[in-house]
């Protein structure tokens, strides 16, 4: 007899999920067994190797046998040295044993962080134009999401936080931000910090700061974390962070929370009853990764920001589109509203037309409907390439 799965499927894993970044590489990959070349500029990860000195790292991790169970927070030398790290960066202390996790990642430190805070119907408040998976684990912790608008302004986005006060409520438990942003490509100032942190404290709200691209800053702009501004502010933000853009170290798996000790223990209590722990030698990598040269850092971010350019350049040359200026992060979330499809339609029609994958903005959240996420985390000359296609597919739209 057939089994019925459905039925033996939990209520929380039955939502369906917004089509993204899995679906049109699954068709891209397709088309190039029958041929073609494609063009990628859908990828949410560095295409850089992560730097030898970190892998040499865990290579000797190894070779002594780093390969049993870290304590569930981390090894101890290694959450010293990620609170060093951070009081380095953003300039905030935090105390390594009670304060601090060494996460499998940073996807890891958001799902912890939200099933800390969320109980079934309890609201978060993000932007309406956001990185998609918050919603599927807001949708897992069985949550609700509360939207702030966003708004495109010529060539600017501008987040309405002044929104908080009446978007909160008494279920209201925290504002999750991403600053840099994915797929907005924007970077906080000090002025939209404080006004969010005003508002926080005004409605008794947490906050969950996405931190993973903090060194993503182009031109003179600088991350700020909302945790430097104010003790308060410190003890209301849950910091995750990761590893994985910074030192291209995406497959390794590692990142970290900070925050106040109460919230670190009850994180903790639900990492242990999931991932249990990073692998202790990519902990060790990542702590050659703090302690070495930040040199390969920086070589990254210029080579990130020539092809910030050369993308931004190109695609503004495009008639009909609406090309934001990227400040940070990899992305360049551009207004296609104009050639009339859907964003997803529109994907399809540039992964067909043009070889071009890209991802849809309907994927980032509810006002991402009309836009298209392009990555520039791809060389230069593969840029230069996939700019073609995508102008030979969108004149063909206008052909029609
Ligand atoms: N936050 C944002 C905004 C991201 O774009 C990503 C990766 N795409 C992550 C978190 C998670 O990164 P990781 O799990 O590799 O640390």
């Amino acid at each position: 007899m057939a089994v019925d799965i459905d039925r033996f499927l939990a209520k929380r894993v039955q939502s369906k999920m917004a089509k993204g970044v899995h679906d049109i590489n699954r068709m891209a990959k397709q088309l190039e067994k029958s041929g073609h070349k494609i063009v990628r500029l859908v990828q949410g990860e560095p295409d850089f190797d992560t730097p030898a000195h970190i892998k040499k790292a865990a290579e000797e991790a190894l070779t002594k046998g780093m390969t049993h169970y870290s304590p569930v927070e981390g090894l101890e030398e290694v959450r010293r040295i990620v609170a060093e790290k951070i009081k380095r960066d953003i300039g905030v202390n935090y105390i390594p044993e009670k304060e601090v996790l060494v996460t499998e990642g940073g996807t890891l430190g958001l799902f912890i962080a939200i099933m800390a805070l969320i109980n079934p119907g309890d609201e978060i408040i993000l932007p309406e134009i956001t990185f998609g998976p918050y919603l599927n684990m807001l949708s897992l912790a069985e949550g609700k999401p509360v939207f702030i608008p966003v708004e495109r302004k010529g060539e600017n986005f501008v987040i309405h936080w002044e929104e908080i006060t009446k978007l909160a409520t008494s279920r209201t438990k925290a504002v999750l931000l991403n600053n840099p942003q994915n797929p907005l490509g924007i970077v906080m100032s000090r002025k939209e910090l404080e006004l969010v942190g005003e508002m926080v404290i005004k409605k008794d709200l947490m906050v969950i700061s996405d931190e993973v691209y903090e060194k993503l800053t182009f031109d003179a702009l600088k991350h700020i974390s909302l945790a430097s501004l104010s003790e308060e502010l410190k003890e209301r933000t849950i910091i995750v962070n990761s590893f994985s853009k910074t030192y291209a170290m995406t497959g390794w798996r590692v990142g970290f929370t900070a925050a106040n000790p109460e919230l670190t223990r009850a994180m903790s209590r639900i990492y242990q009853g999931s991932a249990r722990c990073a692998a202790p030698f990519t902990q060790m990598a990542v702590k050659a990764a703090i302690q070495s040269s930040q040199d390969c850092v920086e070589e990254m971010r210029q080579q990130y920001d020539e092809r910030r350019k050369a993308l931004y350049n190109g695609l503004k040359e495009i008639e009909g589109m609406i090309v934001p200026y990227p400040q940070g992060a990899f992305y360049i979330f551009a207004d296609v509203r104009a050639f009339g499809m859907t964003s997803w339609d529109l994907t399809l029609h540039l992964l067909q037309e043009g070889h071009v994958v890209v991802s849809p903005g309907s994927y980032y959240g509810p006002g991402g409907e009309g836009y298209i996420r392009f990555s520039y985390a791809t060389p230069k000359e593969e840029i230069l390439i996939g700019l073609e296609g995508i102008k030979k597919a969108l004149k063909e739209i206008r052909k029609k």
